[in-house]
């Protein structure tokens, strides 16, 4: 009997697992299972909507979507509307591929106050996750902090002083393309607890900040050390190099040429959130790095602001029923096996970092263990049990057949140079559906 497996989540590490998959056994049954009606995670809820190019990575994901053996199965969430033991029961194999998509919780006095925010869900808002559409933050502000020395930092700051021209051509929905051209904004300042050398920005990122045309990248000269040190590890050490060389180039760039600014803030560590019950600014303590971590110095100023949004990374939700390591953020596990029949890949498997192409190696590793696992196939019944069982708890159950009417919806309806107009609510995606029923 041929494997049957389960992929809870159709981001890139779910769809990198089934590709796998259906090249490491013979001619297995693979459904892919995801609480949105829209595929692709983070593709679609995370990548930045001026990256468009990023994004074209889900047309690789949509021929795996569409190869035989494979099914998608969305708008259906474990938990809810299936349980993990019972897909368990139902299937060989389960993957989790559910990812990290919780923030990591900003803990200083004053983190609570409106005009506060993590990044989950502020990039959620913008790329037009439904979880995330009612956040609504407000816009009217001349100034926002954003915390963090990562690309999901540099993202946020890039996408709020983009020029509206530049923000056209990209896939923000129309509520939040609206909000940042309406807004005042005219500085941004992305604020890192460590030096320039430490910062996680990748260079292709940071260097994006000079071609804004509306915006200059500003740094402290003071704060740029003349080179990096010789006992670096070779990879941080490459990475640092350009990154230093671009952030000189920061240095030298006149910041009144432009109408805004994006200040880059280091040995900057928030430590209060300043206001009454709305932000009003940051408090800032001055740090110095030792041995790679950043300690404070008790010097602090104030960055008058209305806008602060945390990125300083993201963690896994605990799933019921199975351990969780609470200093990782993740389901513990051994090379992506967690017990007999269970397994993980992407960022539920080994936390919040790394590019796209990053869960690639979790999908081969996870192919050869069921490989493995299941020398003479497999014994559980597995799609057509899960289709009775939401049939039975009337699932509106959207498959890849109806994503594509999605998107191409999603595309018709755009304005040029729009990409995409997206739907960002799913009782539209499902009218939407219905209607051509
Ligand atoms: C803001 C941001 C920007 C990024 N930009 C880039 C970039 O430009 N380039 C790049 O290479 N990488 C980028 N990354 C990293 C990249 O997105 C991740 O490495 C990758 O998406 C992780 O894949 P994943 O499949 O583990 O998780 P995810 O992409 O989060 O996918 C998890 C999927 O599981 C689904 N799911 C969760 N719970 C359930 C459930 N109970 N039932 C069913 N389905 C469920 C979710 O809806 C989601 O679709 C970015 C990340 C972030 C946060």
């Amino acid at each position: 009997m041929a494997i049957s497996v389960a992929i809870i989540g159709s981001g890139p590490a779910g769809f990198y697992a089934a590709d796998a998959i259906t090249k490491s056994v013979d001619d297995p049954v693979i459904d892919i299972i995801e609480r949105l009606p829209t595929p692709y995670g983070l593709i679609r809820g995370g990548v930045a909507p001026d990256h468009q190019t990023t994004k074209k990575v889900a047309k690789k994901f949509e021929k795996t979507a569409l190869q035989a053996g494979i099914r998608y199965f969305g708008n259906v969430e474990v938990g809810r509307d299936v349980t993990l033991d019972e897909l368990h029961e139902i299937y060989d194999a389960v993957i989790l591929a559910v990812g990290a998509p919780a923030d990591r919780v900003l803990s200083i006095p004053g983190a609570d106050k409106a005009g506060v925010h993590g990044s989950a869900a502020f990039v959620g808002w913008y790329n037009g996750h439904p979880d995330f559409v009612e956040l609504e933050p407000d816009l009217n502000i001349e100034t926002a902090v954003v915390i963090g020395n990562g690309n999901v930092a540099l993202d946020i700051g890039r996408v709020l002083v983009r020029s509206k021209a530049g923000r056209a051509k990209t896939d923000l929905p129309p509520y939040a393309r609206d909000a940042m051209d309406a807004s005042p904004i005219k500085d941004v300042y992305l604020l890192g607890r460590r030096g320039p050398l430490e910062a996680k920005f990748t260079n292709v990122e940071l260097r994006e900040m000079l071609d804004l045309s509306e915006c200059a990248p500003v740094v402290d000269a003071a704060d740029l050390p003349d080179s990096v040190p010789d006992d670096m590890e070779d990879r941080a050490k490459r990475l640092a190099e350009k990154n230093l060389e671009t952030l000189k180039a920061f240095a030298e760039r006149d910041p009144n040429a432009m109408p805004k600014r994006a200040h880059f803030g280091f040995y900057a560590k928030p430590v209060e959130i300043l206001g009454d019950d709305r932000v009003a600014g940051i408090r800032i303590e001055r740090t110095r790095v030792e041995d790679g971590q950043a300690v404070g110095t008790g010097e602090t100023y104030d960055i008058p602001c209305q806008l602060v949004v945390a990125a300083i990374g993201y963690r896994a939700e605990p799933i019921p029923g199975l351990p969780y390591d609470e200093r990782q953020g993740i389901i513990p596990n051994d090379k992506g096996k967690i017990a007999d029949g269970l397994y993980a890949v992407g960022w539920i498997k080994r936390g919040p970092s790394g590019v796209i192409s990053s869960s690639r190696p979790d999908g081969v590793e996870v192919a050869e263990h069921i490989a493995a696992d299941f020398p003479s196939g497999g014994s559980k019944p597995g799609r057509d049990r899960l289709a009775a069982l939401l049939d039975e708890r009337d699932v509106r159950v959207v498959h890849f057949e109806d994503w594509k009417a999605l998107d191409e919806e999603e595309e018709a309806r755009a304005e040029q140079p729009q990409p995409r107009h997206k739907f960002t609510a799913i009782d539209d995606m499902i009218e939407h559906l219905e209607g051509r029923e």
